[in-house]
């Protein structure tokens, strides 16, 4: 419940950081909108000095919040000078003759999307005096601030105004519908994946299971022989070891996302690692009856002993390593690891199915499959990617993957010493 909440309060910072930078990008062109206009209708010093001050000042409020974390700071700043502006707007553009009214009402739509809850009440309830003020102050004094020269004069600034007004409104709202239609759709696809997850965890969970049921009890029975017997045996550890990754998947994925994963950094041997996965991994080719594909392990020309998790950096590449046997039915599979300057490079390359571009953006997406392939059927969770991903962001590194449909696939990853 905790994480869901603090999901549902990330999204909204990152749509609210988002939204006051756009708009500080509008309200810079409306600036210098503004003072294209005010020079054509030539009106006074103060309304053509204005625009540009604003205009400097959301150039930096654009920049700032780009480069800042959550903007809160940005947006207090930005709904502060806005309001200042919106008074000396009013007060040097004809009061309420002009368009000064509408800003001020287009200013308290813009607070809703930048807060909510508490701060929303505060800001929207100063706007709202500060109104309420310049109300008292125009009534008492209705002949305060000057008219236009001219009728038309004033027809055509409440005119442009409404226009800049419905522009900078529609830019608001079509920001603020496709965020939702965003968040609608990858709630909907979240949905379906978890469904889908659901379905096959049922199918990797009953598989093993009735192996071991069965074998099980055919242990019990005198017509056995011996031999066959440690066969069975054996096939019951196998299926033991496969439930027991997937239980342990499935409680990494919920620490995960409770951010409760730690990483225990300790002395790791690669190319030790390397040797012993190429052990490992001869066995599962003759297992998966698939010895003819040649397993190729690059190790480092000079080997390295670097602090990190050891278990999650072997999770990774036996993740990898077990889609590559998984996907690949002729040819070869390459593992290994490259000193750069900067990391360790691993990769594990395979000259499997591949995997097709429309589908390569999700695959790092956890529950995704890419089920293209009617005619052979797959096993799998789709979490190894989503592990390997999170493992690796987790340990401070990148991972990502090249693959041409029917070639194979490639994918890389760094480690970096903490
Ligand atoms: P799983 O393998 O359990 O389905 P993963 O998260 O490990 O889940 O992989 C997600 C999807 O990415 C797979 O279903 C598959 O479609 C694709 N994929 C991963 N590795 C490879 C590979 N080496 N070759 C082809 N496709 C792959």
């Amino acid at each position: 419940m905790a994480t869901i909440k603090k999901e549902r309060f990330e999204g909204f910072v990152d749509f609210e950081k988002k939204f006051v930078v756009s708009i500080s990008l509008v309200a810079t062109l409306f600036s210098l909108i503004g003072f294209i206009i005010n020079i054509l209708l030539d009106f006074d010093l103060a309304m053509k000095i204005i625009p540009v001050v604003s205009f400097v000042i959301y150039t930096v409020l654009y920049f700032w919040g780009k480069q800042s974390k959550d903007a809160s700071v940005v947006k207090w700043v930005f709904a502060f000078i806005t309001l200042i502006f919106m008074n000396l707007l009013w007060l040097n553009n004809y009061g309420s003759h002009g368009p000064a009214p509408y800003f001020f009402i287009l200013l308290f739509s813009l607070l809703i999307f930048i807060w909510h809850g508490r701060y929303l009440l505060i800001a929207g309830g100063t706007l709202i005096l500060n109104v309420a003020i310049i109300f008292y102050f125009d009534f008492n004094n209705p002949t305060f601030t000057p008219d236009y020269a001219s009728e038309s004069d004033r027809i055509i600034d409440v005119y442009t105004g409404i226009l800049l007004y419905a522009l900078i409104i529609f830019v608001m709202m079509s920001s603020a519908k496709n965020s939702y239609i965003n968040e609608y759709k990858k709630a909907k696809r979240s949905d379906a994946l978890k469904s889908a997850f659901l379905a096959n965890m049922s199918h990797e969970i009953r598989t093993p299971l009735n192996a071991i049921v069965g074998f099980s009890n055919l242990l019990s029975s005198d017509l056995i022989p011996e031999e066959e017997k440690q066969t069975y045996i054996d096939i019951i550890n196998e299926n033991n070891d496969s439930l027991l990754r997937l239980f342990e998947d499935i409680i990494d994925i919920s620490s995960i996302d409770t951010g409760q994963l730690e990483i225990f950094p300790e002395d790791c041997d690669i190319n030790n690692l390397l040797d012993n996965l190429e052990t490992m991994f001869t066995q599962v080719l003759e297992k998966a009856e698939k010895p003819e594909i040649q397993l190729i392990s690059n190790k480092l020309s000079e080997n390295r002993i670097i602090t990190t998790d050891k278990k999650r950096l072997l999770q990774i590449l036996t993740n990898l390593l077990d889609n590559a046997v998984k996907f690949t039915n002729e040819g070869s599979i390459t593992f290994g690891c490259v000193d750069t300057e900067e990391a360790l490079l691993f990769s594990v390359t395979d000259t499997g199915i591949g995997i097709k571009k429309s589908n390569a953006q999700y695959i790092f997406d956890r529950f995704y499959k890419a089920e293209d392939d009617q005619s052979t059927l797959y096993r799998g969770t789709g979490i190894g990617l989503f592990m390997a991903k999170s493992l690796t962001e987790l340990m401070g590194g990148e991972i990502w993957m090249e693959s041409e449909p029917g070639k194979g696939s490639s994918f890389f990853f760094t480690v970096t010493e903490p």
